[in-house]
């Protein structure tokens, strides 16, 4: 168990295509593991391995904290509706703004044990698969925000992604 760097905004590993994970070593297990907790760690619902300086298609996201998905080499498979609101960014820290995304998202994933499982969702599970899954493709939320970023004062228990 460790907690890994939170890379932030201007860094270009953010900006970069991550690759897809071609088998579970050690190591990638290793990754996933400190992903949560780092995760965890920041009271975030969502981290991209990108985030942690990792080039690879995988992505951690609780938006309960108690019920983890490990999502390696996800695709969005289907969407549905449009739902408009505030989002943050564990890599834009103490800043929101306002982003539309699909109101209901089906993806499909690969588990730690490489098997193939749909996750579903609507409200924050659906925008936190979309703001993850964007980050494997060097995407920030900031390119999509109606209007300005906000500066947020993190309360106890908020959440971001
Ligand atoms: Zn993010």
């Amino acid at each position: 168990m460790a907690i890994r760097n939170i890379r932030e905004i201007g860094d270009p590993i953010l900006e970069k295509n991550c690759k897809e994970v071609k088998e579970i070593t050690p190591r990638i297990r290793e990754l996933v593991e400190d992903m949560l907790d780092t995760m965890y760690e920041a009271n975030g619902v969502g981290l991209a391995a990108p985030q942690v300086g990792i080039l690879k298609r995988i992505v951690v996201i609780d938006v309960t904290g108690e019920d983890p998905y490990i999502l390696i080499n996800p695709k969005i498979i289907e969407t549905d509706g449009e739902q408009t609101g505030p989002e943050g960014c564990l890599s834009i820290p103490g800043k929101s703004g306002i982003v539309t995304r699909p109101a209901h998202v089906k993806a499909q994933a690969y588990d730690i044990n490489m098997k193939l499982y749909e996750i579903e969702g609507d409200e924050l599970l659906a925008r936190a698969i979309c703001h993850e899954l964007d980050h494997l493709d060097g995407h920030l939320y900031v390119e999509k925000v109606e209007g300005e970023l906000h500066d947020v004062v993190q309360q106890e228990g908020e959440e971001e992604e």
